[in-house]
This record gives C-alpha cells, sequence and structure tokens, in this order.
C-alpha cells in the first residue's frame, strides 16, 4: 500500500517508534529510522519486516532536543529517498517528580523532546508534502494527551500540547491531501515504562510481574499493555486511503484508560 512512499519515524530504535517503523516498511515505505543506542538491530528488524515489499532503510542519529540535528535530518531524508511522505513524531521521554521538586533541565528536555521537535519536523516537512498534495504527519501522544496523572507535569503538559499542535496541523492543511493525526496509548510495555514498573517493585518490594499488575490496575481497565504492532495498525491505517478525511483525531488505544 505504501510502496514508493518514505516514513520518517522519529525514536525508532526502541519501543513504538520501532513498531510502527516495521508496520510501514511491512507495507512498502522506505523508512528513516531515528533514535539512540544500538541501530544496528532495529535497523536488521525493519530491514526484515520490509522485505517482501522492497522497502529501504536508512538512519540518521538526530537528537530531537537540538534544532539543527532536525534540520539536518530533514535534509538527508530528502536526499535518501527525495521526500518524507510520512512523518511519524514519536521521539518521547520521561520524568516523574512533583512540580516543585521537577528539575529545570528536566523540564525543559521534555517539553523539547515530546514536543518542539514535533513542531520543527512538521514545519521542515510541510512544504513537501503539500507540493505532493499527499502526506502523513502522525503524531504520538499518550492517553496523557487527554487525562493528567500526578508528578509527570511536564510529560502531562507536553502530550496535552502535541494534541493541540495535531488539531491545528490538520486545520491548516484540512483541504489538501496532508492529513495530521495524534495516537494516544495507555501503558506500552517498552523501556520507557519499565522504568516505571522497577520504580513500582523498589517501592513495595514487589516481583516485576506484581508490579506490572499494580501500575495496570491503577489506570487501564483493561489490564492489558498496548503493544508496539497494535499501534503500528494504527499509523497504517492513518495512512490509507480510508483515512483520507480522519483529520485532527487523537485516537487513545488505552484500554479504556480514558473511558473512566
Ligand atoms: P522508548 O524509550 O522505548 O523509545 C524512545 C525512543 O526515543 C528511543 O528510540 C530513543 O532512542 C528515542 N529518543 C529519546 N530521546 C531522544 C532524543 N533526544 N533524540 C532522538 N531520539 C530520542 O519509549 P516508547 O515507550 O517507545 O515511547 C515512544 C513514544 O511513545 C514517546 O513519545 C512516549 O511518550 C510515547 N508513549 C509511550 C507510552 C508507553 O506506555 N510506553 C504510552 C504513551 C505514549
Amino acid at each position: 500500500m505504501l510502496k514508493g512512499k518514505t516514513a520518517l519515524v522519529t525514536g525508532s530504535t526502541s519501543g513504538i517508534g520501532l513498531g510502527i517503523a516495521k508496520a510501514l516498511a511491512r507495507q512498502g515505505a522506505n523508512i528513516v529510522l531515528n533514535g539512540f543506542g544500538d541501530v544496528d538491530t532495529p535497523r536488521a528488524e525493519v530491514l526484515a519486516a520490509g522485505k517482501d515489499a522492497g522497502a529501504q532503510v536508512a538512519y540518521h542519529g538526530a537528537d530531537m532536543s537540538r534544532v539543527a540535528d532536525i534540520e539536518d535530518m530533514m535534509k538527508y531524508s530528502a536526499s535518501q529517498f527525495g521526500r518524507v511522505d510520512i512523518l511519524v513524531n514519536n521521539a518521547g521521554i520521561q520524568h516523574v517528580a512533583n512540580v516543585e521538586d521537577f528539575p529545570v533541565e528536566k523540564w525543559d528536555a521534555v517539553i523539547a523532546i515530546n514536543l518542539s521537535s514535533a513542531f520543527h519536523a512538521s514545519r521542515l516537512a510541510l512544504p513537501a508534502m503539500k507540493a505532493a498534495n499527499w502526506g502523513r504527519i502522525i503524531n504520538v501522544a499518550s492517553v496523557h494527551g487527554l487525562v493528567g496523572s500526578a508528578q509527570k507535569a511536564a510529560y502531562v503538559a507536553a502530550k496535552h500540547g502535541i494534541v493541540g499542535l495535531t488539531k491545528v496541523t490538520a486545520l491548516e492543511n484540512a483541504t489538501t491531501g496532508v492529513t495530521c493525526n495524534a495516537i494516544c496509548p495507555g501503558w506500552v510495555l517498552t523501556p520507557l515504562v519499565q522504568k516505571q514498573v522497577d520504580a513500582k517493585a523498589a517501592e513495595h518490594g514487589l516481583s516485576n510481574e506484581d508490579a506490572k499488575k499494580l501500575l495496570l490496575g491503577e489506570k487501564e481497565p483493561s489490564m492489558q499493555f498496548t503493544t508496539p504492532e497494535e499501534l503500528g495498525e494504527l499509523a497504517v491505517f492513518f495512512c490509507s486511503p480510508a483515512a483520507n478525511n480522519v483529520r485532527g483525531v487523537a485516537w487513545n488505544m488505552d484500554g479504556g484508560w480514558a473511558a473512566q
């Protein structure tokens, strides 16, 4: 379905971004990976996922907190594959503390990586999308873009912000072939969440399995983690012709979290 298209997925060396990159590659999209840590393993996984569909894979190590890096990544993506047709703004970090204890540099980092990076990548991707009259911007927000939780001030502020950015981007392009939508996952068992499971296990003296149950039980009625594969399929849907008129939604996949 996406053969000949190029998808840039930020923060795709791990977790949800990697799941979305694999799902888009399976549909034939060429993929530009981004993120820190081991690159060879995720690159091999995305290549394997896209093998039958002939997808190619490139990588740029932009630090999404740095505007100059983002500009360089956008130029690199265009030089590799012509242009970015699908932009998935996914890179994100978490920090947990009460507002009065929240380290200022952590606030700045969360806002830069989880929110401002999506603005910069979107503003740089939009001209080519509009010229082609086709584009998809998918912002990975969170259920925390819809509701709050204590001790997550920067994260909740950034995620509510990215839901707002999604609506404005969708509206400004509503008469074009460029759509913008947000995905709002509940708990997904990635390294970002495993750290919170570890903290619960340490705090309450629990096993890993019991700490997972405690975490889910506090928020997620289904008592199940959403998976990167499920989120990847939602991203594929947003890229499909059936989603041509889906514009500015914040679509939760959260096991009923926000329904409460
Ligand atoms: P993860 O830690 O598994 O992956 C994060 C990715 O972002 C990694 O590839 C990492 O290298 C990259 N990254 C971090 N800082 C970066 C930076 N400065 N520049 C470039 N890349 C950077 O986390 P995840 O759980 O897969 O999270 C992905 C997105 O999904 C985040 O925006 C997160 O807020 C969101 N999300 C996660 C959950 C969850 O339960 N895991 C729920 C809702 C939303």
